[in-house]
């Protein structure tokens, strides 16, 4: 039956002037639609060297008893977190992802009439969770492509400037995706300084362990100097669980208990449970998938040189081209080549394409494919 109302008018208002998160195109997609196989895919930077062999080990004894709840409160999985990280379990809160609790940080401390602020080019699931709520989502301008040191990165004076007498959230991505680009301690440390202390600064380190700097900054160190400060990771990345959905946030108890509040009861499941909790220790894996990360940035960057590619500069495990023409066709192209990065137009990003890093022959094949379709 028609309906006669426009339910699309009834959605929060801020709800309506979103649009859905356009997640890389699945390689089952791609299959159907081409009816080819041998699909690579470059696009949601996963790792290419699939997840922990641990990970998969801890799987065995959860997958027997599927018929029960997941430990809500996620007790062994935090006890090696804090372990690990040299913080208290209480300070700790898990998501369904990171992006899960990216929602719960939102959801306890956004509402009409509050704002959160974030910067151009940033994360896109911070408008998401901002909007949903009610509540107004203030963008900082980006650095100018032109600038010397951070292209696109992050402007933390022009973030400052944006923190209003409704402010109530700080979202800052390090390093950033889709850019890759990312902030220095002392320039972050100096920000952090001068953040009002009742509103409060979400960094988000999704690719922090691929980061090879000694010198990069470790927001969780400065979690006992700043009790508005929240730090948010995931196990999506480096650790290659992303199909397993399990994130955290470390932050004061307080807010961590705020937090908590709002969290479905058994918001992580079991096996994501196991596995992450396996995975956290399996220190050969993660140098391993660094070293591969390593690698192939710097084939990617003597590709980029060797061919004139013009790129952001990045420490992630993704590389994103500026191809100083509208990229769609591209990507469509690369489709055709069996290829699948990701276009972020949607970032208002046109003309440039963001692309994973992967194994030596994934980045050859992936950097031959763009060759050929950047030449036809
Ligand atoms: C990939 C990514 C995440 C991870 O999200 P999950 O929900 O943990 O899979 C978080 N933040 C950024 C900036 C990311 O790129």
């Amino acid at each position: 039956m028609p309906s006669t109302v426009n339910y699309q008018s009834l959605a929060l208002a801020g709800v309506q002037a979103l649009s859905p998160y356009q997640p890389g195109k699945p390689i089952e997609e791609l299959e159907r639609e081409l009816g080819i196989t041998d699909i690579l895919k470059l696009a949601s930077n996963e790792n290419p060297l699939g997840a922990s062999p641990k990970a998969l080990a801890a799987l065995a004894k959860p997958l027997k008893a599927l018929e029960l709840y997941p430990d809500g409160s996620g007790y062994l999985l935090k006890d090696a977190l804090a372990n690990k990280l040299g913080l208290h379990a209480k300070q700790i809160t898990l998501g369904n992802g990171s992006n899960d609790v990216l929602e719960l940080i939102a959801r306890a401390f956004l509402t009409q009439g509050r704002a959160a602020v974030c910067s151009e080019f940033a994360f896109a699931v911070y408008p998401i969770v901002t909007q949903a709520t009610g509540a107004e989502l203030r963008i900082a301008k980006a650095n100018p492509p032109e600038h010397a040191e951070m292209p696109y990165g992050h402007n933390l004076q022009n973030l400052l400037e944006k923190i209003s007498a409704t402010t109530q959230l700080v979202f800052i991505a390090n390093p950033n995706n889709p850019t890759g680009t990312w902030l220095g301690k002392a320039e972050l440390l100096n920000f952090l300084q001068q953040v009002p202390q009742q509103v409060i600064v979400v960094i988000d380190e999704a690719y922090t362990e691929y980061v090879e700097d000694p010198e990069f900054p470790n927001a969780l160190a400065w979690l006992a100097q700043f009790p508005n400060l929240i730090v948010t990771r995931t196990f999506s990345k480096i650790y290659g669980l992303a199909g397993l959905r399990v994130g955290y946030a470390a932050s004061s108890p307080e807010i961590a208990d705020i937090l908590n509040r709002v969290r479905q009861p058994f918001n992580v499941n079991s096996l994501a449970l196991a596995a992450a909790t396996a995975a956290l220790v399996d220190d050969a894996f993660l140098e391993q998938s660094k070293a591969v990360n390593s690698k192939g940035l710097q084939q990617w960057f003597a590709a980029c040189a060797a061919e004139n590619w013009d790129y952001i500069p990045t420490v992630g495990n993704f590389i994103t081209i500026h191809l100083k023409r509208p990229a769609a066709p591209i990507y469509d192209a690369l489709l055709r080549e069996g290829v699948i990065v990701r276009p972020i137009g949607g970032y208002g990003l046109p003309e440039h394409l963001r692309i994973t890093i992967g194994t030596e022959a994934q980045n050859q094949r992936c950097i031959t494919a763009l060759k050929k379709v950047l030449a036809a």
